[in-house]
This record gives structure tokens, C-alpha cells and sequence, in this order.
């Protein structure tokens, strides 16, 4: 795949790390958006552990009245279970490397943010800028693969 010089527009070869006309760094930069997305993992993160832990809580705590003792063991687990669940990706996602794969487990996480209403205006504009082909390239994503590149530099 063919690695475009941001700087000079000299199409380099993938294996390229630097431009072979005018030395800039191939590799795009980190895009804005990406720490808003590390933001997003850690809130989220957050979120689901506090959910764990008020499944803890109903597990053990005093049950309710309208509730018996199973049903709130029942709805504990659920919570714990859920709240761990979820928490593992979001808090694995900010220390993924820039894989191809890995842009999609991002994506994946946000569109379970767009679920739940009270997230919609963090997750909207952070899909738009995730889409992006920025965002693509700098998970290593080849959107519009380019044909070999003929060798321009000599
Ligand atoms: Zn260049």
C-alpha cells in the first residue's frame, strides 16, 4: 500500500518511514479527536465500575421491601456482571496499539455509548470524527488503496 508525503504529496512506498524527496515523517499524527476518545473510554469506564459496585451493594445490602432477598441478589449479579463487562473494553481501549482492528473495537464502543440517551451528545460527534479518514489512517485503515507507487524520486 502506498503512503502518501503529507508535506511534499510524493507517493512513498508502505515500507517508507520517512518521505524519500523531502525527509517529513510518514506516519500520520495522532488526530485531535483520538484524546477526546480516550476521555470517552475513561468515563465509561468509570461508569461500569460504579455499576459493579452498586451490583455489590444490592447483592449484599438489606433488600428492599417491594423486593425479596433472591430478586435482589438477582438483580446484583446482573449489574456486577454487566458493569465488569463492560468495563474491560473501555478501560482496555485507551492502550490498544494503532491497529487496523482496533479502529473498529473504537467503533464498537462508541456506538454502545449511543444506546443510553444521556451519552448521544458525547457519542454523536465523536462517530463523525471517528469516521473520518484520518482517523482510519491513523489506525493503519487503507481507505482508497492507491495502485503500486511508480518510483517518482529519481
Ligand atoms: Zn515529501
Amino acid at each position: 500500500m502506498a503512503k502518501k508525503c503529507r508535506q511534499c504529496g510524493l507517493v512513498n512506498w508502505e515500507y517508507d518511514e520517512v518521505c524519500q524527496r523531502c525527509s517529513a515523517s510518514l506516519n500520520p499524527a495522532t488526530p485531535p479527536v483520538y484524546k477526546w476518545f480516550v476521555v470517552y473510554c475513561i468515563l465509561m469506564a468509570l461508569l461500569y465500575i460504579t455499576t459493579a459496585v452498586m451490583g455489590i451493594v444490592f447483592m449484599f445490602a438489606e433488600p428492599d421491601r417491594e423486593m425479596s432477598e433472591t430478586e435482589a441478589k438477582i438483580m446484583g449479579a446482573v449489574f456486577l456482571l454487566l458493569g465488569l463487562g463492560f468495563f474491560v473494553p473501555y478501560a482496555l481501549a485507551p492502550f490498544l496499539p494503532r491497529k487496523s482492528w482496533v479502529w473498529v473495537f473504537g467503533l464498537v464502543l462508541i456506538c454502545i455509548g449511543l444506546s443510553s440517551a444521556c451519552c448521544l451528545p458525547v457519542c454523536i460527534p465523536l462517530l463523525i470524527y471517528w469516521l473520518k479518514p484520518e482517523m482510519k489512517a491513523f489506525y493503519g485503515r487503507n481507505l482508497n488503496p492507491l495502485p503500486p507507487p511508480p518510483p517518482q524520486w529519481n
